[in-house]
């Protein structure tokens, strides 16, 4: 106790050492109103948090009030709130932003500035410094620090801070996730003053994704993430970026770069040697400041791209800082035996060369993660002003290496052909390319490279652009870069995911070409403007075939049953023009308006169907937008959010339902369909996670901690009993194994559906998957896979597989997609796949009229697997049994 007092006062003492530095007693400019003054209380108070409207609002005053500070609207959030870069920097720099960002832009660009004109720009140019703050909704720190940033940085007399915002630009985004940031706030001060103050927010923190927005920079699907990539993309080329997140409670307090291993392949070396510099300098600032528990080298790694700091493959210096957290605004005591690391680069909660100056443990609040992020922030912008020189030559240095990489290194090209089986897949990859400010090109003729020929229309891609590594990491099949804590040691393993390959993931073939043909780059015509392949009003036809081997036929075919035309599904396989289209694939007729919605339906969807002109016998079944109800936790469940996402895209009609609504749900009345994204057995049926014998007590209010139930149960399995269809993936396939029961009024009818999950006995042999791509065969012969190919990829983490028995009396199964024999993994890191040669990875089972769709994967993984979203599409479309 009375140690615990001592450490409380020192630290008290510490915090009040630290008040100097911030602003609140800083010589300021008058006409400035404090961040006090604005919000009522300072922010970092404890147990006080703003709004994003309020933090705006105050950067908007600060914007009227003083020439230093300049907001610009970037873009939308997802849920339509306006998001803005504060640009900071010197008066004289913000009056010519837009020279500046022509300075950005030709040293991020131009491989060949004439030496004059390129040492006029580095004379006058200036480092640009992004900072996106808490797009983590529950990391309030960062954006509750930044209103302090800014008056700092536009008030300060201090010559240090003036020289500094002389050579620098700093971006601020005061919130990379306002959604997510008034969630969060509203949930705070709803429980604030009860007994459960501080409670987990009972959803996800953002519209659809929550933690997982920062997963999504290579394939740019959220409009705050499109938003913030297009600054580093299109816009306004920073030199360096820095993500503000915060983590755990008890480990290390603050974490700044450079990261652990592994490390990009694709990334230039002096990319990571610049974010050592900037940590360096951070380290030593904030301990100098008496910030103690500074960590660097440790726990996070950069081998892959999907968070913000994706801009690393784009030639910026991108880092990530991460704080320790408290309980939102709530300050929380940390008992130093509850201090704790483990892993990459920490082995020990112990003075080390990666965390020389240890926390000691004690209070912790709100108001220290804004000072830590005071500090940090003002190194960042220190360090970025005493190297901005050296920082704007090696933008364009960089820049040349990575063209004249392109044009002496092999790869040179990608060549993904016009025709594929999935053209709205291609017309996707080709536009998402494009967003990432890479340059795409159109094949004006045949010609034939390498022994392969490619046609007039086929889509190339060469490396010899600036953003190469981009190009290549995200273009190629990925390999792991496996390292070793020691020498034949154990393997250091993946934070993350270890695939991303865009034309793997859509199902879309590409060519990597290692010869270079001058010839053949005189035959490219540039791709300006949007990539679309719809063609021309066909003139009048009897019918329009969207093809099912084709993702966009499905969207089609939801959108035109919600505009009331007529849509029907092909019985039978039909080959035209040389062209086969399989069973399943969706019709529309030219008759009436027909013609006029589907020549739109093409427009927007940026393909044409295939047209028959004159009246034929098609065999057909009609096509109906299903009841689907989706299961959704209470638990920031992410794989729930990603599938809502994909719906809404696909404008397939859905009711989210959780799991403690089943009891009072009559699914034979409402429902055809009821989905499972992947999620614990127990906490689907309990609301709990289950830990050995007993359940893991989350942060949450205990009206959310419940689960479907028993009655839940029976409810759902009266609607199987029915003739109901239910489709689950990954944990959530669990909740149908072993006994199951059908009520029947005072009794019940026990049976077992003919499957079991036999991961983890693979696992104990010693199979490992680390979030990869995996080959799989897809059985032909069913409804669930029109318009699949033969063999798909599909993403396989640590996920479920399946053995199949034979049934007994109403139940039945098949085997929808199996591993093959060998050479399973297409793209990413596995140890051991033969373990799952044969396997099954997807499963239909029946019981009475009931059917079931299992899939071991998840179908629809962060809206990044459109190899396989056919599958998923097909299973809310399964013909009932009658
Ligand atoms: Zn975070």
């Amino acid at each position: 106790m009375k140690k615990t007092n001592l450490l409380q006062t020192a630290i008290t003492l510490l915090v009040i050492a630290l008040i100097p530095c911030l602003p609140v007693t800083g010589q300021s400019d008058e006409s400035v109103i404090h961040p006090k003054d604005h919000f009522g209380f300072t922010p970092g108070d404890d147990r006080m948090l703003f709004d994003y409207s309020a933090l705006i609002g105050y950067m908007k005053l600060l914007d009227e009030a003083n020439p230093k500070l300049k907001m610009v609207e970037i873009g939308k959030s997802p849920m339509g709130k306006p998001m803005y870069i504060a640009f900071i920097s010197s008066a004289g720099n913000i009056e010519k932003l837009d020279e500046l960002r022509e300075i950005n832009r030709e040293l991020a660009l131009n491989p060949s500035i004439p030496e004059a004109e390129k040492k006029r720009m580095i004379e006058e140019g200036k480092v640009f410094v992004l900072g996106t703050l808490s797009m983590h909704s529950g990391e309030v720190g960062p954006a509750q620090a930044a209103p302090l940033i800014a008056y700092e940085l536009v008030t300060s007399k201090d010559p240090k801070i003036l020289q500094w915002m002389d050579q620098v630009v700093y971006m601020m985004v005061p919130n990379h996730n306002p959604d997510g940031m008034d969630f969060i706030v509203n949930n705070y001060k709803k429980y604030k003053g009860t007994k459960y103050e501080g409670a987990s927010l009972p959803r996800v923190y953002h519209k659809y994704v929550g933690h997982d927005n920062n997963r999504d920079f290579v394939i740019l699907t959220q409009d705050d993430n499109r938003a913030i990539a297009r600054i580093y993309n299109l816009e306004w080329f920073p030199q360096v970026m820095v993500e503000k997140h915060q983590m755990g409670s008890t480990g290390i307090r603050y974490f700044v770069p450079p990261v652990h291993d592994p490390i990009a392949e694709n990334v230039d070396a002096e990319i990571f040697n610049w974010t050592a510099v900037f940590g360096a300098n951070m380290i030593r600032d904030m301990t100098n400041e008496g910030l103690a528990g500074v960590g660097q080298h440790t726990i996070f790694d950069m081998y892959w791209p999907g968070s913000t700091e994706t801009c690393l493959w784009k030639n910026v210096i991108g880092m990530l800082t991460e704080c320790a957290s408290a309980k939102d605004a709530t300050p929380i005591f940390v008992e130093p035996n509850e201090l704790s690391v483990g892993g990459k680069g920490l082995s020990e909660y112990k003075k080390s060369i990666n965390m020389p100056l240890p926390w000691e443990g004690g209070w912790w609040r709100l108001g220290d993660i804004v000072q830590y992020e005071i500090t940090s922030t003002l190194s960042i912008l220190k360090t970025a002003s005493l190297h901005r020189e050296e920082i704007l030559t090696f933008r364009n240095d960089l820049c040349r290496k990575e063209v004249s990489k392109g044009e002496s290194v092999p790869p040179f090209y990608y060549v993904i052909p016009g025709q594929q089986r999935d053209l709205f897949e291609l017309v996707n990859l080709v536009n998402l390319m494009k967003e990432h400010g890479v340059e795409v090109y159109r094949l004006k003729e045949s010609f034939t490279l390498s022994g392969k020929n490619f046609e007039p229309g086929d889509v190339v891609i060469p490396l010899a652009q600036p953003f190469r590594p981009f190009i290549k990491e995200v273009l190629e099949p990925q390999e792991y870069p496996v390292r070793h804590y020691t020498p034949g040691g154990e393997v250091v393993k993946p934070y993350d995911i270890a695939s991303w390959s865009l034309p793997l993931h859509r199902g879309i073939t590409s060519f990597e070409m290692k010869e270079r043909n001058e010839e053949f780059e005189g035959l490219l015509e540039k791709i300006e403007g949007e990539f679309t392949l719809t063609q021309g009003d066909p003139g009048n036809f009897w019918a329009a075939i969207f093809t099912a081997t084709n993702n966009g036929s499905f969207n089609a075919a939801f959108i035109a049953a919600k505009r009331g035309m007529k849509v029907e599904r092909m019985d039978q396989a039909i080959s035209l023009g040389g062209i086969e289209y399989p069973k399943g694939s969706f019709i529309m007729y030219g008759e009436g308006k027909g013609r006029e919605q589907v020549n739109a339906l093409s427009k927007e969807l940026k393909f044409s169907p295939a047209f028959i002109k004159e009246e034929w016998k098609l065999k057909t079944i009609p096509f109906a937008v299903p009841r689907i109800a989706l299961v959704e936790t209470y638990f920031h469940d992410m794989d729930a959010g990603w599938t809502r996402y994909i719906f809404d895209t696909y404008q397939i009609p859905f009711t989210v339902l959780h799991p403690d609504q089943f009891d009072k749900t009559d699914f034979v009345k409402s429902f055809d369909v009821v989905i499972f994204p992947s999620t614990d057995k127990s906490v689907l049926m309990t609301g709990k996670r289950q830990a050995g014998d007993d359940y893991y007590m989350g942060n949450y209010h205990p009206d959310y901690v419940k689960g479907m139930g028993k009655k839940g149960m029976d409810n759902m399995m009266t609607f199987l009993d029915n003739g109901g269809i239910i489709v689950a993936w990954g944990s959530s396939a669990a909740l149908f194994e072993g006994t199951l029961e059908i009520p029947r009024g005072d009794k019940k009818e026990e049976f077992q559906l003919p499957f079991r999950d036999i991961s983890s006995s693979l696992q104990r042999s010693g199979l490992y998957v680390a979030g990869s791509l995996l080959e799989v065969d897809i059985n032909a012969d069913h409804p669930l896979t029109y318009g699949m190919p033969e063999k798909a990829g599909i993403y396989f983490g640590r996920n479920t597989v399946f053995s199949t028995s034979v049934p007994r009396f109403d139940t039945d199964r098949r085997v929808i997609a199996k591993f093959p024999e060998k050479d399973i993994l297409l793209s990413g890191y596995s140890e051991n796949q033969e373990l799952l040669g044969n396997k099954s990875a997807m499963i239909w089972l029946k019981k009475g009229k009931g059917q079931l769709v299992l899939f071991g994967f998840n179908p629809q993984f962060r809206a990044s697997t459109q190899g396989s979203y056919k599958l998923l599409f097909n299973s809310l479309l399964l013909p009932k049994i009658n």
